[in-house]
């Protein structure tokens, strides 16, 4: 059931079991946008997706048709649209619900993405964790290919696009693209070194265009009802509605369509139901990854990825983590750095070494074997870690351990004085 404060656009059917099947979609105007795209040219397509100010739901934020405009259209390669799937930032579960519940809007979108640049091939890339939705995918491939919808002459014309679902084995690392891409070719999921870029050099070196579930499934609402519509139900930077992953102490978690810009205070007291357990003390305002807000920041932030970036956070996968004051926050930052310790793939010295080290102080210091040095060096090892390295899972463990070591000194500093957890130890019996 939707929320009264949604405005539900890719979450529009997720309440409708039929539209799992083909004719449940083409019942609620499911492949309407792929036959107007089709009688657009490529150009338009992108032109309107650049309209709709469409960012990246991934994470990253990018602009969707700007991305799209850099594959060079002229190149004789075969150029690919690459679905990243593989939905593994702790906090974040939307794309899932796309896929499960309304995946034939993400064919579409891949269709009408294919269109716009002119590839006639794309891949879903899964994550290992989420082979139950292969079935569901698969399944509505099939469906998609005997009505025209894929394949060779898409609906009688001369645009073909073949597409097939591939799963990773669990890695998070192979969220990041160009991981991704080494994963898809068969190899293993390491980083590549950028330039180039997927849009020059991407699948087997070819032109390649890779988007998140939930941007590609906004596509065929934005060629359906225009980018102009889409915008304006965000704001001029950053249009649309966004998926919203509420979760931790709030009494009522869940997955939110939002539009961008809508104020956190409203999405914890109004949406969530409050803060579970206690008094608010922290919110993750977009994945693990991102640095944590204090209170006073969160509650007069809105969810937009500028407003956020502003206070030196990220909007990100769009998962919220609320955080009541019942939390050791040295816990919290050992639980996030287990997370990146265990996915580092090992590949560059600062984020193998920094992430050991650090959950190993962390762990140390918790458990009451903490030395007042060690806040600074845990600080300087993280900060260490921050913009050296290959890819951005460095970065994303280091950001979250040093704006909790920033902005909750305070909790450190009582580890030493009241040995173990003297937070745990107050609300033990609680
Ligand atoms: Fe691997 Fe970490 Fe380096 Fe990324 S930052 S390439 S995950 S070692």
């Amino acid at each position: 059931m939707a929320h009264p404060l949604e405005i539900r656009v890719v979450s529009k059917r997720f309440d409708d079991p039929s539209a799992a099947t083909l004719k449940g979609y083409l019942a609620s105007d499911g492949y309407k946008a792929l036959e107007k795209a089709l009688k657009m040219k490529p150009e338009a397509i992108i032109e309107e997706v650049k309209t709709s100010a469409l960012r990246g739901r991934g994470g990253a934020g990018f602009p969707t048709g700007l991305k799209w405009s850099f594959i060079p259209r002229q190149s004789p390669k075969p150029k690919y649209v690459v679905c990243n799937a593989d939905e593994s930032e702790p906090g974040t579960c939307k794309d899932r619900l796309i896929m499960q519940f309304d995946p034939f809007s993400l064919l579409e979108g891949m269709a009408i993405a294919g269109i716009a640049i002119g590839a006639e091939r794309g891949f879903i890339y899964v994550r290992g964790e989420y082979r139950y939705l292969i079935d569901i995918l698969d399944r509505a491939i099939a469906e998609a290919y005997d009505a025209g919808y894929l394949g060779k002459k898409l609906r009688g014309t001369n645009f073909h696009f073949d597409l097939m679902t591939h799963t990773g084995a669990g890695a998070y690392e192979c969220g990041e693209e160009s991981a991704l891409l080494e994963s898809l070719e068969g190899k293993r999921g390491i980083p590549r070194i950028k330039p180039p870029f997927p849009a020059t050099s991407g699948l087997y070196g070819c032109p390649t265009v890779i988007n998140n579930v939930e941007t590609l499934a906004s596509v065929p609402h934005i060629i359906l009802n225009g980018g102009e519509w889409f915008l304006k139900l965000g704001l001029p930077k950053a249009g649309g509605v966004k998926l919203t992953c509420l979760s931790g102490h709030v009494h009522n978690p869940g997955v939110y369509e939002l539009p961008l810009g809508f104020p956190m205070r409203r999405l914890i007291e109004e949406i969530g139901g409050g803060v579970q357990g206690g008094a608010l003390k922290a919110v993750v305002p977009g994945g693990s990854s991102t640095p944590l807000l204090n209170a006073e920041e969160a509650l007069g932030v809105n969810l937009d990825f500028d407003s956020v970036a502003k206070l030196g956070s990220f909007l990100g996968s769009g998962g919220v983590v609320v955080v009541n004051d019942r939390t050791c926050m040295v816990k919290f930052a050992k639980r996030i750095i287990h997370f990146y310790r265990h996915e580092s793939c090992g590949w560059c010295v600062p984020c193998r070494e920094g992430t050991n080290w650090l959950e190993l102080t962390l762990t140390r210091f918790h458990l009451g074997g903490g030395r007042s040095e060690d806040i600074d060096v845990m600080f300087d090892v993280a900060q260490s870690i921050l913009g050296r390295t290959l890819c951005a899972l460095g970065d994303a463990a280091a950001m979250p351990t040093i704006s909790i070591i920033q902005k909750w000194r305070q909790e450190f500093e009582d580890h030493l004085a009241g040995r173990p957890c003297p937070y745990e130890r107050e609300f033990a019996h609680a």
